[in-house]
């Protein structure tokens, strides 16, 4: 069994959900989870940010076009009148339920309905849909099996144990269709996984029932060799190692969510990137697969603030890094990338949410300096040390780009640079024609 995730885009009207039932029918008894139809989160998220400021009127706007939408949606997608009539209602009722957010004052479990709300309505009207063309579909609520933990984590032993009777009782299913990105906390409460956090949804839920396969599917043909958004001609990739990938997702490539990979990793589930659109293009083999020494691809992430520290005095002496590290984890900021001289150490974050206090404790050891709006750009691929030459490939590419901060050695997978935000277009694109052309 596979599981197959379709993402905003792939959902994103009802001609698009129509061919998606057909491409799901056509590949046998799968788990298919779905995002929300694009735009709904971040209109939910908007109709949230409304009432938190008071703007009821504001609200009731949103919600209003939400049921227009939806509406409409479900006109065009759904012929047989019973069925559509299910839909209406179905729809109808979900979004009642955060109009009634409306006379009251809303507090962080309310957001977290909200915006569940987004998937609640793409799988119900999914549903309905493939029912109405005579589908026998098992719709297993993810709020019954996704959960976290205290500290947010994912509880895999909770999931596979609640997951497989929903499984077990449906056994001549066409198909398991879940929500993709709401999950429960360890209150019970409905929570998510984050933004663009279905994909972790599906790697879970292929971690969970030990699936053949996880296809991501979404508007592009795999994982492109740079981000498509500021480079033209981008390609592909063919195959990529875990390692690599999770690399790409976490420095900044948007079609995977970071952590969507370990849960694949650790039980060797290959993913697969497909495009919805072209359904039969290869798309990308995400995989343990052999080394072969090339640089694959390049990603970038925004919002990086870099901090320094700098101190005459024996700034390196055993224990030093310990104390730095230390301040950061006591303000719960992650540090991405990491330099360091005799006399000084360099650090990037990309949450700068306690940067005031975080600056005040480094003050104890050194000259604090900090450098925003910076960029960390990240080439990845089989880049193991003994084979000479990638990261002067990487910075020969960058000669015309001031360089804040290099750092390689990390991993075999990865050679980061830290450049300013003004420079990260033109950094991608010369890195493109230097290292792929
Ligand atoms: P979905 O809604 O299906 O989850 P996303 O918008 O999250 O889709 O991810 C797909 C988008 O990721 C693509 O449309 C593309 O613009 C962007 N993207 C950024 N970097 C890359 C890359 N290296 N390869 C492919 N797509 C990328
Ligand atoms: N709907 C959620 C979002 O927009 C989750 C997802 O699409 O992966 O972030
Ligand atoms: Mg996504």
């Amino acid at each position: 069994m596979n599981v197959m995730k379709f993402g905003g885009t792939s959902v994103g009207s009802a001609q698009r959900i129509k061919n998606v039932a057909s491409l799901v029918s056509s590949r046998g008894r799968n788990i298919v989870v779905l995002s929300a139809m694009s735009g709904t989160t971040n209109q939910l998220l908007k109709i949230t940010d409304s009432l938190k400021s008071g703007d009821i009127s504001e609200a009731s706007t949103l919600i209003g076009q939400l049921r227009e939408k939806y509406s409409k949606e479900i006109s065009e997608l759904i012929d047989d009148p019973a069925y559509r009539d299910e839909a209406l209602s179905k729809i109808g009722g979900i979004i009642d339920s955060v109009a009634t957010k409306l006379d009251k004052k809303i507090e962080a479990i309310d957001e977290k309905e909200i915006v569940a709300c987004g998937e609640l309505m793409s799988t119900n009207m999914m549903d309905c849909y493939m029912r109405s063309i005579g589908m026998n579909v098992a719709f297993l609520q993810a709020l019954d099996f996704m959960a976290v933990d205290d500290q947010g984590e994912p509880d895999l032993d909770y999931i596979e144990a609640h997951i497989a009777p929903l499984i077990a009782i449906n056994p001549d299913a066409d198909v398991y269709l879940t929500q993709g990105f709401i999950c429960r906390n360890a209150d019970g409460e409905i929570d998510n996984l984050q933004r663009g956090g279905s994909d972790y949804s599906a790697s879970l839920i292929g971690a969970a029932v030990d699936a053949d396969e996880i296809e991501i599917w979404t508007d592009i043909d795999g994982m492109h060799n740079n981000d498509p958004r500021f480079v033209e001609g981008t390609k592909p990739v063919s195959k990529l190692h875990f390692e690599e990938a999770a690399e790409l997702a976490y420095f900044g490539a948007k079609i995977l969510h970071p952590t969507c990979v370990l849960p694949a990793k650790n039980k060797n589930i290959p993913v697969r990137l497909l495009n919805t659109m072209t359904p039969e293009a290869p798309g990308t083999l995400i995989y343990n697969t052999e080394a072969d020494y090339k640089i694959k691809a390049i990603a970038a992430k925004d919002d990086i603030t870099a901090i320094k520290i700098k101190s005459g005095r024996m700034l390196l002496a055993y224990g030093f890094l310990r104390k730095v590290f230390e301040i950061f984890e006591t303000h719960r900021t992650p540090i991405d990338m990491i330099t360091t001289s005799e006399v000084g150490v360099s650090v990037t974050i990309d949450n700068d949410r306690n940067l005031d206090a975080i600056v005040e404790d480094l003050s104890a050891y050194g000259a604090v300096t900090i450098d925003r709006d910076m960029v960390i750009v990240c080439v990845v691929g089989d880049l193991e040390w003994k084979n000479r030459g990638f990261e002067a490939e990487v910075v020969n590419a960058l000669k015309e780009i001031p360089i804040r901060m290099i750092s390689y050695g990390g991993s075999n997978y990865n050679i980061s640079v830290l450049i300013r935000k003004e420079d990260k277009q033109k950094a991608l694109n010369l890195l493109s024609l230097h290292l792929f052309n």
